[in-house]
């Protein structure tokens, strides 16, 4: 098979240019950009077809096997504009996490390299798209989903590869708000063997009811917790966690149920540089319980391409109560600082993750 280039890019570019949202109004996943690239997949031809053309709706069946089956993955990541150029944060990383979603849910795996050229060239186009005032940025989605017309249950045998942009506003309107979370011990996200290591869509429709009775009571997210026992923590919402303990910073260490977040890796890593100690490790609920009565619980936050890092002020289960603050710690804010300081080019990049 032939390796793809950017010269088998088709381009069918708009005459009809939309009108750009100020940054002010921009919310999250509502507005996309002009362009969206596009590539099919088929048992015969591989990859092919690569183009990039108006954003628009997609004409499918209602047999469309996605729609029954839940053959759809996706990704998350971000432009900025750093020093008044276009920047990605780890990209090669959300590919290769996109491939191995691919490859737990049986959909072909995409050439990595060739997918970052088409959205790098997707960018271009779109680049008078990416919001420049504090906090925003274009939001990238790239989706996978199975795209054949048949009602077997069976491994895709047509595919659909899609980028698309969305210029996003700031995720925090007045600084580092802390966020108060509910355990969740009636539903779980996702169990051993299954796919919770996966940017799978099934994932995320498993989690809402918990989301929602999560909201109802006055809660922003869910506390996921293990799917065997419902004892360790997992993830919190739709992010990473991190408690620091007695002066340790503690995450859960990935078991193949929980999502290796990119932002994750990079808090680890940003903390050990900076001569912390952080383990990866199963993290009893009951060991947070311990710490926080014995006054050892001293910071919790969250970490994912959304927020980048985002406080938690409140752990509850319906029973107990942890208040653990009502404003950013120090090293939330610290961590958070050092890593949009990475990707804004604000802070030397010595680990070089900016493209
Ligand atoms: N967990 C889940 C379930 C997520 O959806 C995300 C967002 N992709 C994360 C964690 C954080 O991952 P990342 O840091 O790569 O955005």
């Amino acid at each position: 098979m032939n390796k793809l280039t950017v010269n088998d890019i088709e381009l069918n570019l708009t005459t009809n240019p939309k009108e750009k949202t100020p940054d002010d109004k921009l919310g999250f996943g509502q507005i996309f950009t002009d362009h969206m690239f596009v590539m099919d997949w088929d048992t015969k031809r591989s990859w092919h077809n690569p183009k990039i053309v108006p954003y628009g709706p997609l004409a499918i069946s209602p047999a469309l096997n996605t729609l029954h089956y839940g053959q759809s993955i996706f990704e998350g990541m971000k432009a900025y504009i750093a020093n008044g150029e276009p920047v990605l944060f780890r990209p090669e990383e959300n590919f290769k996490r996109l491939n191995n979603s691919a490859d737990r849910i049986a959909l072909p795996k995409l050439d990595e390299e060739f997918a970052l050229t088409a959205l790098k060239k997707l960018l271009q186009i779109d680049k008078e798209w990416i919001p420049k005032s504090e906090g925003t940025s274009l939001y990238i989605r790239p989706l996978m989903f199975g795209a054949e017309e048949a009602l077997g249950v069976h491994p895709n045998n047509k595919v659909k590869f899609i980028i698309m942009l969305s210029p996003s506003g700031s995720y925090f309107k007045s600084g580092l708000q802390p966020n108060k979370i509910f355990v969740e011990n009636e539903y779980v996200r996702a169990v051993r063997g299954g796919f919770g290591f996966a940017k799978t869509a099934g994932n995320y429709a498993g989690s809402l009811k918990g989301q929602a009775k999560a909201q109802k009571l006055g809660y922003s997210q869910s506390l996921w917790l293990d799917g065997v026992e419902q004892k360790y923590i997992e993830e919190g919402g739709a992010m990473n966690i991190f408690f620091k303990i007695d002066g340790k910073f503690i995450t859960p260490e990935l078991n193949g149920s929980i999502l290796p977040g990119i932002t994750r890796d990079s808090v680890i890593k940003l903390l050990r540089s900076l001569g912390e100690t952080v383990e990866e490790r199963k993290l009893a609920l009951t060991e947070v319980y311990e710490a926080y009565d014995n006054g050892k619980l001293e910071e919790v936050f969250l970490s994912g391409t959304a927020a980048v890092i985002a406080p938690v002020g409140e752990l509850f289960d319906g029973t107990k109560k942890l208040e653990i603050t009502t404003e950013a710690g120090e090293w939330t804010t610290k961590v958070y600082e050092q890593l949009t300081g990475i990707q804004l080019g604000k802070v030397e990049d010595t680990f070089g993750w900016v493209t």
